[in-house]
């Protein structure tokens, strides 16, 4: 896998920041018996947390359903099953829709705020629900 690093700048400071888009910080959070991890970047010079997705383990388990149709689909190409490529093509439409509807679910959740703070040279993020 590519390690890509991309800038991006920070709304708060302005700061320009270098980030892992492929790998960006993940929090692990537990709330209201929902293990999710939050995808998020962090400004290293106001600490302002940018969070960018939210994913639980439902979450994941249509990410893999997901790869599993990709993989069907990719392997028919060119066979002229139609049929069957049409078929796996409304199967991977539905399972976006639901990754889609499970995050902006997890998102209304875990609404809050999250807080960076330095320890010892690292950043630490915690997660402060509003409900
Ligand atoms: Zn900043």
């Amino acid at each position: 896998m590519q390690n890509k690093k991309h800038f991006i700048t920070c709304d708060k400071c302005g700061k320009d920041f270098e980030v892992n888009k492929i790998k960006p910080e993940i929090l692990q959070v537990k709330f209201r018996a929902i293990n999710a991890d939050i995808y998020y970047f962090v400004c290293p010079k106001c600490l302002t947390v940018f969070p960018i997705t939210i994913i639980d383990e439902l979450g994941n388990k249509y990410i893999e359903q997901l790869k599993n149709l990709s993989r069907k689909f990719l392997a028919l190409k060119g066979s002229g099953e139609e049929l069957k490529l049409a078929k796996l093509i409304d199967s991977m439409d539905r399972k976006q829709r639901q990754i889609k509807n499970n995050t902006e679910k997890l998102k209304t959740i875990f609404d809050g705020e999250f807080i960076a703070k330095k320890v010892g040279g690292e950043i630490q993020v915690q997660f402060f629900s509003k409900k």
